[in-house]
């Protein structure tokens, strides 16, 4: 499968840059946060993603690799997508190492673009007001952002070395939402030509 990746710490608008983005050039975006928080509460899963979502820390590399596996099959095998012809915008996903190394078989990464947030504070400041509109329980405790933030340059910053530098493109996700759409679907155009 092909796919293009967006990174990016919590906060700093990797849901709002991939959905525009898939809109505009019809990249099928995929956000393994959205597919977690879509399990059954009552379900194993559902329990398992709650535990640790809750503390702000990454759910195991196996279980996110197996429920991610789950729901993409499914969208192949009901046809919204195809393999041979559509692009994944994974958002998300690979958060770890071992994350990268167990999909690296079957996803072909075309792009990295990445969303960059230098000043921390800037992000716990989004994440709180973000809690206020959207009610996310994880967004609405700062010691759990900062858990998530730790989690982020702890282990999903390292990933970024899995790929050669040429296929990253950094983007300023310092700046007005559109402004960061504007330049990831300016960087898309580019490697897209
Ligand atoms: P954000 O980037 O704002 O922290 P997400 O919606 O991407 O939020 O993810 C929410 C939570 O879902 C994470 O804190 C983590 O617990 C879990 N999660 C999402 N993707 C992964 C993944 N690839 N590996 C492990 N846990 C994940």
């Amino acid at each position: 499968m092909n796919a293009f990746l967006i990174f990016g710490p919590p906060g700093s608008g990797k849901g709002t840059v991939g959905a525009k983005l898939a809109a505009v050039t019809g990249v099928k975006h995929l956000s393994t946060g959205d597919i977690f928080r879509g399990l059954s509460p009552a379900s194993e899963s559902g329990k398992l993603f709650a535990s640790y979502a809750g503390a702000g820390k990454l759910v195991p590399d196996e279980v996110t690799i197996q429920i991610f596996s789950r729901y993409v099959n499914g969208l192949v095998d009901t046809n919204k997508f195809d393999p041979e012809k559509d692009y994944f915008l994974l958002d998300g996903i690979p958060r770890t190492v071992a994350q990268a190394d167990l999909i690296k078989s079957v996803v072909n990464v075309k792009h990295v673009f990445v969303l960059d947030v230098p000043d921390d504070s800037v992000i716990v400041e989004r994440l709180l007001r973000r809690a206020k509109i959207e009610g996310r329980k994880d967004d609405a405790d700062e010691s759990v952002i900062r858990a998530r933030l730790k989690e982020y340059e702890t282990k999903t910053a390292a990933v970024l070395s899995a790929y050669d530098s040429s296929l990253i493109t950094k983007i300023n996700g310092n700046q007005s939402p559109n402004a960061a759409l504007r330049d990831t679907l300016g960087a898309y155009l580019m490697v897209n030509d």
